[in-house]
């Protein structure tokens, strides 16, 4: 950006909108977010005021943050929050950014929650915490443990638990808990394999912890259906669904049902024991 020339909201959108069309899938909606962030303004602000002159304070802002965006930093790290399931959430670099796809794996849980009177659950990898949160937050009187293998996501879990005003229902644990009568187990955890991760750069500025599932990214998976024995658990999983995922099912006798996302690709499992003894209702 040519700091000579004078700057309106209009020319410097323009701008940045070519100039992170490089690095991202959304450039006109990062640049908008990016400026309304140096401004302390929303999108619809700047839409009405396109020919304001941009001060050299507000430049200056405005530049850092969009170098931070052009060297890969999620648009969501830089301004720190993000939206979930019409909730607002702290955000930083040391969890993964919450997908739009997990918000319908939670909407499918509070529909059957609520029909089965479910109360009781536990969230595994809860990262920034906003599985957990939003239970909480939609359905009344349910107790919900988060657990998560990092202190840094635990902290941010109950800040966004206090945020939201549910933080005497969401109990945040390190590591697994021994947990009876549990309704639902429900997890998006790291899912991707080794060679996956490796080839999909776009994700490279988030952290690989939140990413890779081990080897075959079944990982986690088999942690959870080992230790845990709830009426149902809800997972979110890699399209197409895995054979060996399958496979890892079959094996421990569980039943499933999978659904795919609003993009029409597979995203939702929904596992049960065969043997009745912690099944539906
Ligand atoms: N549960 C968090 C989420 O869905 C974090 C998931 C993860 O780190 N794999 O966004």
């Amino acid at each position: 950006m040519a700091s000579k020339r004078n700057w309106n909201v209009k020319s410097v959108l323009d701008w940045t909108t070519k100039y992170l069309s490089k690095i991202s899938k959304s450039p006109r909606t990062d640049a908008e977010i990016l400026l309304g962030y140096a401004m302390k303004k929303d999108r619809l602000w700047l839409y009405v005021n396109y020919d304001l002159e941009l001060s050299s304070d507000i430049l200056d802002k405005y530049r850092e943050v969009v170098k931070l965006r052009y060297n890969g930093m999620p648009i969501q790290y830089i301004t720190g929050e993000k939206t979930f399931m019409a909730l607002n959430f702290k955000l930083n670099d040391k969890v993964l950014v919450p997908r739009p796809e997990t918000e319908e794996l939670v909407e499918r849980l509070l529909m059957d929650a609520r029909a089965n009177g479910w109360k009781k659950f536990l969230d595994v990898g809860t990262g920034s915490g906003v599985i957990a949160v939003s239970i909480a937050k939609y359905i009344p009187n349910a107790e919900v443990w988060a657990i998560d293998v990092t202190e840094d996501a635990l902290k941010l879990t109950l800040e966004n638990a206090k945020r939201n005003g549910v933080s005497e229902r969401v109990h945040v644990h390190k590591g697994h808990l021994e947990l009876e009568n549990l309704d639902v187990v429900i997890s998006n955890p790291p899912y991707l394999t080794e060679d996956e991760w490796e080839k999909l750069e776009e994700l490279h500025g988030e952290p690989v912890e939140a990413l890779v599932g081990g080897k075959d990214g079944n990982g986690v998976y088999e942690e959870i259906i080992h230790r845990y024995s709830p009426k149902r658990f809800y997972f979110e999983i890699a399209h197409p669904f895995r054979s060996s995922l399958k496979r890892l099912f079959d094996e421990n006798n569980l039943r499933y049902e999978i659904f795919k996302d609003l993009s029409n690709r597979d995203r939702i499992a929904i596992v049960w024991r065969e043997d009745g003894t912690s099944t539906f209702g």
